[in-house]
């Protein structure tokens, strides 16, 4: 095989066995291109081949799962055809299954903002508009009142009813078999049609005479042609459509590859306009398949901003664009605009249709920053909305209080080895006031790895369990589950004062045998468990408790907003902790938190020390070993982290295997070496961090399973190779792994290759231990799709809000508030449309934040 056919056939390969999620390759396939691109023409690949893996994977992260499949299964299939390869196995296929397509989140203009939102100036007009349609009106019904608005808006359309809903089928030109091909975008309705939006757009209003050409530009040229002919090409696979293009000023050469229509249809002496990119080619300039037109037309998709859209088989640019002109030309005047007239001012927002239709074909570039900015603002006043009723809605519940004395809480304080640090004591204040409240807490708890959130959560489940109620502690795996059941038993179940007896204090994991399973249920409902610690399962049928008031939610970021919904509907108003050591930025925080409060712990316990951390280039790696074995020789225990690289689940097992048996045997034969990957069965992996708890390893070999949250405090060593392929966020969680007791601690990052640009990068981990700020340069350098990563994919549903523009954000945050505050269920007449995009929003799953 060619080595850049191999390349793709493991990258295909893993793809499929990772289902498809765009993970193959850090950063999705689509990084590859490039440095492929090379190599294939380096290996005298078709040219056609080449430019078909190109343009297809391009488009790859915006497909749905089974368009993924289908597409890497038919150019698998192509190059099988040309190259003879290997087959692939790409699974069974979904009995044509449609899933919404995602995508990606975009960058959003950073658009001005009034200076200074004055929301008396927006609460007065909507009050005075809702006014004057009461009293003007009285009787009118919402739609009229709506007509004749809209007539007075937008006179020279016409107010037709709206029927976005209506499928893209009501189209001239388009019947079932192409219908379907949209389907496979996502596209059903003419409305998902307005909202499928570019990717990128080509400035093609740039017209130059054919003499002032040069290599690399992209732009437009308008002439006659001169000649076409059509041949194959020596390799016999090639179709190639020659023509000559003159302007007056030069001659040009156009090529086509496979497509022979274009032969038929141009002909000498036809005016065309061709826009694309002008390459060299045996020293003379060429234009290789560029869009084009005959000159007379409306000019859609030459001579002006065009728009790029992501696509999948069977869908050609040309055709889309050309029905998108047709449904933005006529829909997009015809859309209800959420936003009043006051509010859009106020925020300094254009107008819903003016938005949908520059974002499509913008006029200048000016006027696609505002479509954008307008989009993504709706995004997040939507989201903000939601969240903010959602939080209302939780804080209309009472909930049971409970109240402990000063005396109590002293005698707790008491009982700690260690005394808590100001952080600690005001978020503990925070939950004793909370639960106090007689309304539900519903409070974040944030702080960076080693802060000492369990020990807080520990006793706001002292003040639940102490009155006798029941609390839950969850944890997304089994070892921090138990790493809990633990702590908690230490923390609530010893010594003198305790507030409970470890009897009361129970585990529920996947690995509890059945039958002890059946025995804590029955206990749950009998009340003689008080507190529950495991896994999700813990909150799931048929578990049933007798009095739940308390649930904690440790590092668990795929519990979204609905899924905090969900677990206020069970139980009798439970109260919510949840916390997280991922330090996101405020902004972020805001948006994705919306409905809790915050207490956030921004201190560490006295005493820690900083991780000492260091770059190690791969040759020096031997220090690095040397490192290990002297902290091993006090006592210590270390970590050695490898990356994901892109092989497939397996042979990244066998790899790690290797690995470890190449420490074990050449680098550290007389140490005591625990291996730990994702193939690993879940009984196996507790059975190590068992191991590694109790001393029986000095080493841990482990690939990125080491859980977020695992406490060994004597742990003083974390070597992480392949440092560069990890967002900074990530490697601070790694880093926490060690730095936890009170030894000095050593975080060493070894990046692949001496020179990598990555390295630059990695030294902001040199420079800092603080998680806020390695969070925000995070963010900042890979933008948030990579930052929250695939856990918190349902963002990718914000397709224009860059979660990253606080601006943005705020502008958003702050309207939503005044909305809310004015008309929190938006009955109000002119806030229906934005009540039923509210709706559609919700409905559709675009605020689920899981
Ligand atoms: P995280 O916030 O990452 O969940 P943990 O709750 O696991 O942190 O605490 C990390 C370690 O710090 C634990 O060993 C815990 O006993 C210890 N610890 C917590 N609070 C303090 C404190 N105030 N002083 C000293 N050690 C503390
Ligand atoms: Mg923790």
């Amino acid at each position: 095989m060619k080595p850049s056919i191999k390349k793709l056939h493991n990258y295909f390969e893993l793809e499929a066995s990772r289902g498809f999620d765009n993970r193959a390759i850090m950063g999705g396939l689509e990084r590859m291109l490039g440095p492929w691109e090379a190599e294939a023409r380096g290996d005298a690949l078709d040219e056609d081949l080449i430019q078909a893996v190109v343009s297809r994977i391009r488009d790859y992260p915006r497909l749905s799962v089974s368009s993924r499949r289908e597409m890497l299964e038919g150019l698998w299939r192509r190059v099988q055809r040309q190259e003879g390869s290997p087959t692939i196995n790409f699974g069974q296929h979904a009995p044509d299954q449609v899933t919404k397509k995602k995508i990606e989140t975009k960058k959003t203009a950073k658009e001005a903002s009034p200076e200074k939102i004055s929301s008396d100036a927006i609460l007065s007009t909507i009050e005075e508009s809702a006014e004057e349609i009461k009293t003007e009106q009285p009787g009118t019904s919402d739609i009229d009142a709506d007509g004749e608005e809209r007539r007075k808006a937008t006179e020279a359309v016409p107010t037709e009813p709206v029927a976005l809903d209506a499928s893209v089928q009501i189209l001239p030109g388009i019947g079932p078999s192409y219908a379907k091909t949209l389907n496979h975008i996502g596209i059903f309705t003419l409305r998902d049609m307005l909202y499928y939006f570019p990717r990128r757009y080509d400035d093609y209003s740039l017209l130059k005479p054919i003499n002032r050409l040069e290599a690399g530009e992209e732009l437009t040229v308008i002439g006659t042609i001169q000649r076409v002919t059509s041949r194959k090409l020596q390799s016999g696979k090639t179709q190639l459509v020659e023509a000559l293009l003159n302007d007056g000023t030069g001659t040009l050469r156009i090529n086509w590859f496979n497509q022979r229509w274009v032969a038929r249809r141009l002909h000498k002496d036809a005016q065309i306009v061709a826009s694309g990119k002008v390459d060299r080619y045996l020293g003379r300039l060429v234009m290789n398949n560029p869009e084009w037109e005959f000159l007379d037309k409306k000019q859609i998709t030459t001579n002006r901003i065009v728009p790029v859209y992501p696509l999948t088989a069977k869908l050609t640019q040309r055709r889309l664009r050309k029905i998108m002109n047709q449904v933005v030309s006529y829909w997009a005047l015809r859309v209800n605009d959420p936003l009043p007239e006051q509010l859009r001012q106020s925020a300094g927002v254009v107008d819903l249709s003016r938005a949908l239709s520059q974002i499509h074909f913008p006029d200048t570039w000016e006027d696609l920053k505002a479509a954008r900015y307008r989009l993504a603002f709706d995004e997040i006043l939507l989201m903000q909305l939601g969240v903010l009723g959602q939080k209302r809605a939780w804080q209309q519940r009472t909930a049971r209080r409970f109240i402990v004395d000063d005396a109590w809480m002293e005698r707790q304080l008491a009982r700690l080895p260690y005394s808590l640090t100001q952080a600690q004591q005001r978020a503990i204040e925070d939950m004793r006031y909370d639960l106090a409240s007689g309304h539900p807490m519903n409070r974040l708890l944030q702080g960076d790895v080693g802060s000492g959130k369990t020990v807080v959560a520990a006793f706001a489940v002292g003040m639940v369990v102490k009155n006798g109620a029941q609390a839950a502690f969850m944890a997304p795996t089994g070892i921090l589950a138990e790493q809990h059941y633990r702590n908690l038993i230490e923390l609530l179940a010893t010594g003198e004062d305790k507030v409970l007896d470890a009897s009361q204090i129970r585990l529920l994991v996947g690995a509890t045998p059945e039958a002890e399973k059946r025995e804590i249920r029955e206990a749950l409902v009998e009340g003689s468990i008080k507190l529950l610690i495991g896994t999700h399962a813990v909150i799931e049928d048929p578990i049933k408790f007798t009095n739940l008031q308390l649930v904690v939610v440790d590092e668990q970021h795929r519990f979204g907003v609905r899924q905090r919904a969900a677990l206020r509907a069970k139980g009798n108003n439970p109260h919510l902790i949840v916390m997280t050591a991922t330090p996101i930025p405020r902004s972020l925080a805001l948006t994705i938190y919306g409905d809790l409060d915050i207490s956030v712990m921004d201190e560490m316990p006295s005493g820690r020390k900083m991780v000492k951390t260091y770059l190690v280039m791969p040759r020096e790696l031997e220090r690095a070993y040397s490192l290990i074995r002297s902290e091993v020789s006090k006592g210590r225990q270390a970590f050695i982290v490898y990356p994901l690289v892109e092989e497939s689940e397996t042979s990244q097992a066998k790899a790690a295997v290797e690995q470890y048996e190449y420490l074990q045997n050449e680098i550290f034969p007389s140490l005591r070496l625990g291996l730990l990957h994702g193939r690993m069965t879940a009984d196996d992996k507790e059975k190590v961090m068992a191991g590694l708890r109790d001393g029986v390893f000095d080493i841990l070999i482990s690939t990125t399973v080491i859980e977020v949250g695992l406490d060994l405090p004597n742990a003083s060593v974390i070597l992480i190779e392949g440092a560069n392929r990890f967002g900074l966020a990530q490697l601070h969680q790694l880093r926490g792994r060690v730095g936890r007791g009170t030894h000095e601690s050593y975080c060493l990052l070894v990046p692949e290759k001496p020179d990598d640009a990555d390295n630059e990068r990695l030294k902001a981990m040199v420079e800092t231990n603080d998680g806020f700020v390695l969070a925000e340069r995070d963010l900042e350098q890979r933008g948030p799709g990579e930052f929250l990563g695939t856990r918190q994919a349902g963002f990718a549903e914000l397709k224009m809000a860059d979660l990253a523009d606080v601006r943005l954000i705020e502008n958003a945050r702050e309207h939503a508030k005044i909305l809310f505050e004015i008309d929190p269920n938006l009955s109000q007449p002119q806030l229906r449309h934005l009540a039923s995009a509210m709706q559609y929003f919700w409905d559709n799953g675009k605020g689920d934040i899981s």
